[in-house]
Protein backbone atom coordinates (compact mmCIF):
# COMPACT_ATOMS: atom_id res chain seq x y z
CA UNK A 1 0.00 0.00 0.00
CA UNK A 2 2.56 2.31 1.07
CA UNK A 3 6.61 1.81 -0.32
CA UNK A 4 9.71 3.56 0.94
CA UNK A 5 12.75 3.02 -1.94
CA UNK A 6 15.64 4.28 -0.86
CA UNK A 7 14.06 7.74 -0.22
CA UNK A 8 16.34 10.85 0.81
CA UNK A 9 15.27 14.31 1.77
CA UNK A 10 17.77 17.42 2.04
CA UNK A 11 16.41 20.93 2.72
CA UNK A 12 19.08 23.06 0.64
CA UNK A 13 22.48 21.83 1.15
CA UNK A 14 23.11 21.07 4.21
CA UNK A 15 19.72 19.51 6.18
CA UNK A 16 19.43 15.92 5.95
CA UNK A 17 15.72 15.03 7.28
CA UNK A 18 15.53 11.54 5.41
CA UNK A 19 18.56 9.40 4.77
CA UNK A 20 17.76 6.70 2.29
CA UNK A 21 14.74 4.94 3.55
CA UNK A 22 13.25 2.05 2.65
CA UNK A 23 10.15 0.92 4.67
CA UNK A 24 6.84 -1.10 3.08
CA UNK A 25 3.69 -1.12 4.88
CA UNK A 26 0.93 -3.55 3.79
CA UNK A 27 -2.93 -2.54 3.46
CA UNK A 28 -4.68 -3.02 6.34
CA UNK A 29 -1.64 -2.36 8.37
CA UNK A 30 -1.15 -0.31 11.56
CA UNK A 31 2.17 1.19 12.68
CA UNK A 32 3.26 3.44 13.94
CA UNK A 33 6.57 6.17 13.46
CA UNK A 34 9.10 7.34 16.19
CA UNK A 35 12.20 8.86 17.10
CA UNK A 36 13.61 12.04 18.47
CA UNK A 37 12.60 15.69 17.08
CA UNK A 38 13.71 16.49 14.41
CA UNK A 39 14.48 12.45 13.28
CA UNK A 40 12.38 13.21 10.21
CA UNK A 41 8.72 11.85 11.09
CA UNK A 42 7.08 14.63 9.90
CA UNK A 43 9.19 14.44 6.23
CA UNK A 44 8.07 10.95 5.83
CA UNK A 45 4.62 11.92 6.12
CA UNK A 46 4.83 14.83 4.36
CA UNK A 47 6.34 13.11 1.50
CA UNK A 48 3.42 11.15 1.08
CA UNK A 49 0.64 13.90 0.88
CA UNK A 50 2.85 15.04 -1.63
CA UNK A 51 3.43 18.40 0.35
CA UNK A 52 7.28 17.51 -0.41
CA UNK A 53 9.11 15.49 -2.91
CA UNK A 54 12.48 13.35 -2.27
CA UNK A 55 16.10 14.23 -3.11
CA UNK A 56 16.21 10.78 -4.17
CA UNK A 57 14.42 7.54 -4.43
CA UNK A 58 10.85 6.95 -5.26
CA UNK A 59 7.44 6.63 -2.67
CA UNK A 60 4.70 4.75 -4.05
CA UNK A 61 0.92 4.65 -2.56
CA UNK A 62 -1.52 2.36 -4.16
CA UNK A 63 1.13 1.07 -6.81
CA UNK A 64 1.96 4.73 -8.13
CA UNK A 65 4.97 6.25 -8.18
CA UNK A 66 4.00 9.81 -6.37
CA UNK A 67 7.00 11.33 -8.81
CA UNK A 68 5.37 10.61 -11.70
CA UNK A 69 2.16 12.26 -10.62
CA UNK A 70 0.79 15.28 -12.25
CA UNK A 71 0.42 18.46 -10.56
CA UNK A 72 -3.50 18.80 -11.50
CA UNK A 73 -3.76 14.73 -9.88
CA UNK A 74 -2.29 15.85 -6.12
CA UNK A 75 -5.78 16.91 -4.92
CA UNK A 76 -7.30 14.05 -6.43
CA UNK A 77 -4.80 11.58 -5.01
CA UNK A 78 -5.12 13.54 -1.59
CA UNK A 79 -8.67 12.90 -1.03
CA UNK A 80 -7.90 9.07 -0.90
CA UNK A 81 -5.35 10.09 2.23
CA UNK A 82 -6.98 11.31 5.71
CA UNK A 83 -4.58 13.72 7.93
CA UNK A 84 -4.40 14.65 11.22
CA UNK A 85 -2.70 16.97 12.91
CA UNK A 86 -1.43 17.60 16.10
CA UNK A 87 -3.65 20.75 16.55
CA UNK A 88 -7.40 19.80 15.88
CA UNK A 89 -7.27 22.48 13.20
CA UNK A 90 -10.82 23.05 13.05
CA UNK A 91 -12.58 26.20 11.14
CA UNK A 92 -13.61 28.44 14.49
CA UNK A 93 -16.78 30.01 12.54
CA UNK A 94 -18.26 26.72 11.14
CA UNK A 95 -20.07 24.30 13.30
CA UNK A 96 -18.90 20.89 14.22
CA UNK A 97 -21.42 19.75 10.97
CA UNK A 98 -19.41 22.02 8.54
CA UNK A 99 -16.02 21.35 9.69
CA UNK A 100 -16.50 17.65 8.88
CA UNK A 101 -18.54 18.28 5.49
CA UNK A 102 -15.30 20.33 4.14
CA UNK A 103 -13.90 17.42 2.48
CA UNK A 104 -17.27 16.75 0.42
CA UNK A 105 -17.81 20.07 -0.23
CA UNK A 106 -14.55 19.85 -2.04
CA UNK A 107 -15.54 16.59 -3.84
CA UNK A 108 -18.64 17.90 -4.72
CA UNK A 109 -20.85 15.28 -3.26
CA UNK A 110 -24.45 16.01 -3.61
CA UNK A 111 -26.13 17.09 -0.16
CA UNK A 112 -28.15 13.58 1.09
CA UNK A 113 -25.03 12.00 0.67
CA UNK A 114 -23.10 14.70 2.28
CA UNK A 115 -26.07 14.33 5.28
CA UNK A 116 -25.71 10.88 5.67
CA UNK A 117 -21.51 10.52 5.35
CA UNK A 118 -20.90 13.40 7.93
CA UNK A 119 -23.66 11.56 10.23
CA UNK A 120 -21.78 8.57 10.10
CA UNK A 121 -18.51 10.13 10.34
CA UNK A 122 -19.58 12.03 13.48
CA UNK A 123 -21.59 8.76 14.40
CA UNK A 124 -17.81 6.52 14.72
CA UNK A 125 -16.25 9.72 16.73
CA UNK A 126 -18.98 9.17 19.48
CA UNK A 127 -19.81 13.34 19.27
CA UNK A 128 -23.52 12.79 16.61
CA UNK A 129 -25.17 15.18 20.01
CA UNK A 130 -22.61 17.95 18.72
CA UNK A 131 -23.18 18.39 15.17
CA UNK A 132 -24.19 22.12 15.59
CA UNK A 133 -21.99 23.02 18.18
CA UNK A 134 -19.09 25.33 17.95
CA UNK A 135 -15.60 24.63 17.93
CA UNK A 136 -14.70 26.52 20.72
CA UNK A 137 -17.36 24.90 23.05
CA UNK A 138 -15.41 21.81 22.34
CA UNK A 139 -12.79 20.06 24.99
CA UNK A 140 -9.33 19.48 23.26
CA UNK A 141 -10.15 15.88 23.31
CA UNK A 142 -13.56 16.52 21.40
CA UNK A 143 -11.69 18.59 18.83
CA UNK A 144 -9.53 16.18 17.91
CA UNK A 145 -12.38 13.63 17.43
CA UNK A 146 -14.06 15.78 15.21
CA UNK A 147 -10.83 16.66 13.15
CA UNK A 148 -10.68 12.39 13.00
CA UNK A 149 -14.07 12.92 11.42
CA UNK A 150 -12.98 15.10 9.19
CA UNK A 151 -10.29 13.52 8.19
CA UNK A 152 -12.54 9.92 7.45
CA UNK A 153 -15.36 11.36 6.10
CA UNK A 154 -14.73 10.65 2.50
CA UNK A 155 -13.49 7.40 4.09
CA UNK A 156 -9.81 7.35 2.66
CA UNK A 157 -7.77 3.76 2.73
CA UNK A 158 -5.43 5.25 4.39
CA UNK A 159 -5.20 7.56 7.37
CA UNK A 160 -2.11 9.35 8.74
CA UNK A 161 -1.28 11.35 12.25
CA UNK A 162 1.13 13.81 12.79
CA UNK A 163 1.38 13.33 17.12
CA UNK A 164 -2.30 13.24 17.24
CA UNK A 165 -2.69 13.16 21.21
CA UNK A 166 0.52 15.50 21.82
CA UNK A 167 -2.03 17.75 23.32
CA UNK A 168 -4.20 15.26 25.51
CA UNK A 169 -3.87 13.88 28.65
CA UNK A 170 -2.76 9.76 28.74
CA UNK A 171 -6.76 9.35 29.05
CA UNK A 172 -7.99 11.38 26.33
CA UNK A 173 -4.66 9.79 24.30
CA UNK A 174 -5.93 6.42 24.83
CA UNK A 175 -9.44 7.27 23.63
CA UNK A 176 -7.52 9.05 20.27
CA UNK A 177 -6.03 5.68 19.58
CA UNK A 178 -8.95 3.34 20.01
CA UNK A 179 -10.45 5.42 17.15
CA UNK A 180 -7.66 4.98 14.90
CA UNK A 181 -7.57 1.26 15.99
CA UNK A 182 -11.37 0.74 15.20
CA UNK A 183 -10.75 2.90 11.81
CA UNK A 184 -8.11 0.45 11.10
CA UNK A 185 -10.27 -2.34 11.91
CA UNK A 186 -12.76 -2.01 9.26
CA UNK A 187 -9.51 -2.14 6.65
CA UNK A 188 -7.86 1.61 7.05
CA UNK A 189 -3.85 1.41 6.78
CA UNK A 190 -3.22 3.73 9.44
CA UNK A 191 0.49 5.84 10.21
CA UNK A 192 0.73 7.40 13.50
CA UNK A 193 4.03 9.49 14.14
CA UNK A 194 4.34 10.14 17.68
CA UNK A 195 7.20 10.41 20.33
CA UNK A 196 4.65 9.29 23.12
CA UNK A 197 6.48 5.69 23.57
CA UNK A 198 4.96 4.73 26.28
CA UNK A 199 1.78 4.94 24.96
CA UNK A 200 2.62 2.83 22.03
CA UNK A 201 4.64 0.29 23.12
CA UNK A 202 1.44 -0.96 25.10
CA UNK A 203 -0.44 -1.31 21.90
CA UNK A 204 1.12 -4.11 19.99
CA UNK A 205 1.43 -2.47 16.70
CA UNK A 206 4.43 -2.46 14.68
CA UNK A 207 6.68 0.56 15.87
CA UNK A 208 9.52 2.01 13.15
CA UNK A 209 11.74 4.39 14.43
CA UNK A 210 13.34 6.97 12.80
CA UNK A 211 16.76 8.17 14.14
CA UNK A 212 18.64 11.35 11.79
CA UNK A 213 16.46 10.52 9.28
CA UNK A 214 17.25 6.72 8.63
CA UNK A 215 15.34 3.81 9.88
CA UNK A 216 16.64 2.15 12.81
CA UNK A 217 14.48 -0.42 13.55
CA UNK A 218 11.02 -1.72 13.31
CA UNK A 219 9.68 -3.50 15.92
CA UNK A 220 5.67 -4.79 17.75
CA UNK A 221 5.33 -3.59 21.17
CA UNK A 222 3.78 -5.85 23.70
CA UNK A 223 -0.02 -5.50 24.10
CA UNK A 224 -1.00 -5.70 27.69
P1 LIG B 1 10.28 15.35 13.17
O1 LIG B 1 8.90 15.42 12.59
O2 LIG B 1 10.73 13.95 13.48
O3 LIG B 1 10.46 16.28 14.33
P2 LIG B 1 11.06 16.76 10.75
O4 LIG B 1 10.73 15.92 9.60
O5 LIG B 1 10.15 17.90 11.09
O6 LIG B 1 11.30 15.83 12.04
O7 LIG B 1 12.51 17.38 10.54
C1 LIG B 1 13.63 16.61 10.13
C2 LIG B 1 14.82 17.54 9.94
O8 LIG B 1 14.62 18.37 8.80
C3 LIG B 1 15.02 18.48 11.11
O9 LIG B 1 16.40 18.68 11.25
C4 LIG B 1 14.31 19.76 10.67
O10 LIG B 1 14.85 20.89 11.30
C5 LIG B 1 14.57 19.74 9.18
N1 LIG B 1 13.49 20.39 8.40
C6 LIG B 1 12.19 20.02 8.38
N2 LIG B 1 11.49 20.81 7.56
C7 LIG B 1 12.37 21.70 7.04
C8 LIG B 1 12.28 22.78 6.12
N3 LIG B 1 11.10 23.09 5.54
N4 LIG B 1 13.40 23.45 5.82
C9 LIG B 1 14.59 23.14 6.38
N5 LIG B 1 14.75 22.13 7.26
C10 LIG B 1 13.66 21.42 7.59
P1 LIG C 1 4.94 20.42 13.12
O1 LIG C 1 4.31 19.88 14.36
O2 LIG C 1 3.91 20.86 12.09
O3 LIG C 1 6.04 19.53 12.54
P2 LIG C 1 7.13 22.22 13.60
O4 LIG C 1 7.21 23.38 14.55
O5 LIG C 1 8.01 21.06 13.82
O6 LIG C 1 5.61 21.79 13.59
O7 LIG C 1 7.40 22.75 12.14
C1 LIG C 1 6.62 23.77 11.58
C2 LIG C 1 6.97 23.88 10.11
O8 LIG C 1 8.31 24.32 9.95
C3 LIG C 1 6.87 22.53 9.40
O9 LIG C 1 6.24 22.73 8.16
C4 LIG C 1 8.31 22.08 9.23
O10 LIG C 1 8.52 21.33 8.05
C5 LIG C 1 9.05 23.40 9.14
N1 LIG C 1 10.40 23.30 9.69
C6 LIG C 1 10.84 22.47 10.66
N2 LIG C 1 12.14 22.62 10.90
C7 LIG C 1 12.55 23.60 10.04
C8 LIG C 1 13.80 24.23 9.79
N3 LIG C 1 14.91 23.85 10.42
N4 LIG C 1 13.86 25.20 8.88
C9 LIG C 1 12.76 25.58 8.22
N5 LIG C 1 11.55 25.03 8.40
C10 LIG C 1 11.44 24.04 9.30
Amino acid sequence: MIEFRNVSKHYGQKQVALDRVDLRLQRGEFAFLTGHSGAGKSTLLKLLLRLEQPSSGEVYVGGQALSTMLARQVPYYRRHLGFVFQNAHLIPERSVFDNVAMPLIIANVDSRELQRRVHAALDKVGLLRKERAMPESLSGGEAQRVSIARAIVNRPPILLADEPTGNLDPTLSAEILNLFEAFNQVGVTVLIASHDLDLLEALGHRIIRLEHGAISGTAHGVAS
